[in-house]
């Protein structure tokens, strides 16, 4: 039997095992996906050997831990720096980084974009930010404080704190902030929000299962949205689809997975 988990801290509200015993089931395939609270990131992959897994998703705060002691980092994951993924291959621990393309494929509904306005700049905006600028849209972040901006510029992204910001026309609007996660608050003071909404045409939060009061404000200014159950759900395909060596039809994949949700 084949056995995958996921790593965080907390991990009790994860859908991602439910995900994907979803698919498991649904493909009548011999393995078990757990959840594992760890309490230590530097004890990510002694854990994954104790545990006899063949993969693991890992999620906040740990990213960046199983980036430094993966094996080997593959693709996107080197510029992000941070690792959602694990899959053991002939003994070694490989890391991927699938919340960047998940993301991408949640937004192919909105059609083609030329601009995007990151709000935040923690590991979620990296991924976002750096999967769009890659794809060759213009992307800025912004950001309540300075500290965690200098990855972006660093990259050549232009990043911004509220105070030096000027607001201009983006086509989309994506919330990364924990702003609204366990409170009703909106991520930017909400006149600057409305004058980026009056000219925008999309709005996505990464938090999902919620109508923030970010997703709230776009609804009433009739923006087309989303919050980030696609995006949860794609980067699961993804990860599936690596655990899997590619075996199996991402459609189908998708069509287990999307049970976990009222999509
Ligand atoms: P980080 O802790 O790395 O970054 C959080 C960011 O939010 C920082 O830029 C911080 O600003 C900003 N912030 C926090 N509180 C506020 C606030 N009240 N007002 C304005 N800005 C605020 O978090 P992550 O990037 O790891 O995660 C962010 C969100 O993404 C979480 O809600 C998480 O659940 C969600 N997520 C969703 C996924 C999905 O698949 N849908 C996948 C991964 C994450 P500062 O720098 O000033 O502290």
């Amino acid at each position: 039997m084949r056995l995958f988990s996921i790593f965080g801290n907390p991990v009790s509200h994860s859908i991602s095992p439910r995900m994907h015993n979803l698919a498991i089931k649904g493909l009548g395939l011999n393995a078990c996906y757990i959840r594992t609270l760890l309490q230590d990131g530097n004890q990510i992959i002694d854990i994954f050997h104790i545990l006899g897994l063949d993969g693991a998703n890992v999620t906040v705060p740990h990213k960046e831990y199983a980036f430094g002691l993966c094996d080997e980092r593959i693709g996107i994951a080197n510029t992000i720096g941070a690792v959602n993924t694990l899959v053991k291959k002939d003994n070694l621990i490989y890391g991927y980084n699938t919340d960047a393309d998940g993301f991408y494929r949640a937004i192919a509904s909105f059609g083609a974009l030329e601009s995007v306005l990151i709000l935040g700049a923690g590991g979620t905006a990296k991924a976002i930010a750096t999967i769009l600028k890659e794809k060759g849209l213009h992307v800025e972040v912004l950001n309540r404080s300075q500290a965690r901006l200098a990855y972006f510029v660093d990259k050549g992204i232009s990043a911004n704190t509220w105070e030096n910001f000027k607001a201009k026309k983006f086509d989309l609007i994506v919330n990364t902030t924990a702003a609204g996660l366990t409170d009703d608050v909106l991520p930017l003071d909400k006149g600057i929000l409305k004058t980026l909404f009056a000219d925008a045409h999309f709005a996505f939060d990464v938090i999902y299962n919620k109508k923030t009061q970010f997703l709230k404000l776009a609804k009433e200014m009739d923006k087309e949205s989303q919050d980030g159950s696609a995006m949860l759900l794609h980067q699961g395909v993804l990860a599936f689809d690596l655990f899997y060596d590619h075996r199996f039809d991402l459609e189908t994949i998708t069509t287990h997975m999307r049970q976990a949700f009222k999509l």
